[in-house]
């Protein structure tokens, strides 16, 4: 049996690994609605399989994933688990806290979430940054996907949003069984001045919170934000190589860099 996590091995096999290694990858996600056609565990699942990916090239150890994540508004539709801001900030600073307290110096966490989950991981990782000296870095696929993803959609601007063209193209090509593509259903978001949450368009940007209400208004009633009737197994697997390549060479930058660990104390 193929043992990537660090939950398959004994804490000797973890001293071992310290003594040669110091790098983790640590995937956190969602469970959240993802329309009719993807699964809720879906950002979860990405951030795991991006971290066995990466793990088996570069021969990294993977942390316990995290299911839960940042998703109020996701509320609107059943099964969709949130945890709070300031939840998701004590969780992700203390497992990384407690990892850096063994010794591991290079964290590299794999957000599934995408947006959603980014400030309150930030503060985290900010916060671990400064008061142990270790380097650690968010790895978003929204992100290290932008030049492939700009180059393989075909939504119109606005059209990468929620459970859209590429997540679920990405989902077809990792978990094509958990993917019921004739529910796809396309929902557009009406052309305004202002774009909200397509990352890959070019264009004046605000940030504008949604609420349940709002949320599940614009949304109704798959719950998609985009166009995932134009997705392909083809461009998932493209955006997967790239996605993989781009964690590969981060790892590999992650083991060149200079780190001084200052003496910390566990959690208590
Ligand atoms: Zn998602």
């Amino acid at each position: 049996m193929e043992k990537l996590y660090l939950y398959q091995w004994t804490w000797a096999e973890v001293k071992a690994y310290l003594k040669k290694d110091s790098v983790i990858i640590v995937p956190f996600g969602s469970t959240e609605q993802h329309g009719l056609h993807l699964p809720l565990g879906n950002d979860a699942l990405v951030a795991i399989r991006l971290a066995e990916d990466a793990a088996r090239i570069t021969k990294t150890i993977v942390a316990p994933p995290c299911w839960y994540g940042w998703s109020p508004h996701h509320m609107a539709y059943p099964g969709t688990i949130s945890i709070t801001p300031e939840t998701l900030i004590s969780v992700l600073y203390e497992v990384l806290r407690s990892l850096i307290y063994h010794g591991f110096q290079r964290l590299i966490v794999i957000n599934g979430h995408r947006t959603a989950n980014l400030p309150p991981m930030q503060i985290a990782t900010t916060r671990i940054r400064n008061e142990t000296g270790a380097y650690v870095t968010i790895a978003d696929p929204f992100y290290i996907g932008d030049t492939v993803s700009r180059k393989i959609r075909e939504s119109p601007p606005g059209g990468i949003g929620h459970a859209e063209e590429l997540e679920t193209s990405h989902m077809m090509h990792i978990f094509p069984d958990l993917v019921d593509i004739k529910k796809a259903v396309k929902n557009l978001p009406h052309k305004k001045k202002f774009h909200f949450a397509d990352p890959y368009m070019i264009g004046d940007r605000v940030f504008t919170p949604s609420s349940l209400e709002s949320f599940r208004d614009a949304t109704k009633p798959s719950g998609v934000t985009g166009d995932p009737t134009l997705s392909t197994e083809e461009k998932g697997k493209i955006l997967h190589k790239a996605l993989v390549d781009n964690l590969v060479e981060l790892i590999k930058l992650a083991r060149k860099e200079k780190v001084s660990l200052k003496r910390i104390t566990p959690c208590f």
